[in-house]
């Protein structure tokens, strides 16, 4: 099942989400579920407050689908080390049509658990690095916004209240 993505402006995107407590067949099949809407958005990471469901639950996929090993579900994660500065260009699938340059650590170590519950660890660089650092941020509900001037927050916040007074958000 395809989730619509929840947009800028929603409360879900700005509160922490829970934890999760119960790994089952529900919890599997809505990671399923969140796949198939990260690619049906052309994205390559959705936490799960992007589509209503305030869980501390992630999934990315920064090859999008070229490689099946590079699905990553994250579920209750915490980033545990990160080092380095490295800026680039990025988006987010709540906030469509806006990119902006946001500097972050270029190497991030995330802990998590799987699925099924079970706990590991992996490092990251870049890309990989970027997406674990901006999914966990959805999760403490904070937006890569946050992360920009104040400046350049607030112009962008005031093209996307135009956007909704025009009822194009
Ligand atoms: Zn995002």
């Amino acid at each position: 099942m395809i989730y619509p993505i929840v947009k800028f402006g929603d409360p879900v995107l700005e509160k922490k989400a829970e934890p999760v407590t119960v790994f089952d067949d529900e919890l599997e099949k809505l990671v399923d579920d969140m796949f198939e809407s990260m690619y049906a958005a052309h994205g390559v990471g959705l936490a799960a407050p992007q589509i209503g469901i305030s869980k501390r639950l992630a999934v990315i996929d920064v090859t999008f689908k070229e490689d099946p090993d590079a699905k990553l579900v994250l579920v209750n994660p915490e980033i545990i080390h990160s080092e380095g500065r490295h800026s680039q260009n990025e988006g987010c699938l709540s906030i469509p049509d806006f990119r902006e340059n946001v500097t972050r650590p270029r190497k991030v170590t995330v802990r998590a658990q799987d699925v099924t519950g079970k706990f590991f660890e992996k490092t990251g660089e870049e890309l990989l690095a970027r997406a674990f650092l901006h999914e966990t941020d959805h999760l403490n509900g904070k937006l890569y916004m946050s992360h920009l001037s104040a400046l350049k927050r607030d112009l962008m916040k005031r093209k996307i209240r135009k956007l909704m007074k025009a009822g194009e958000w």
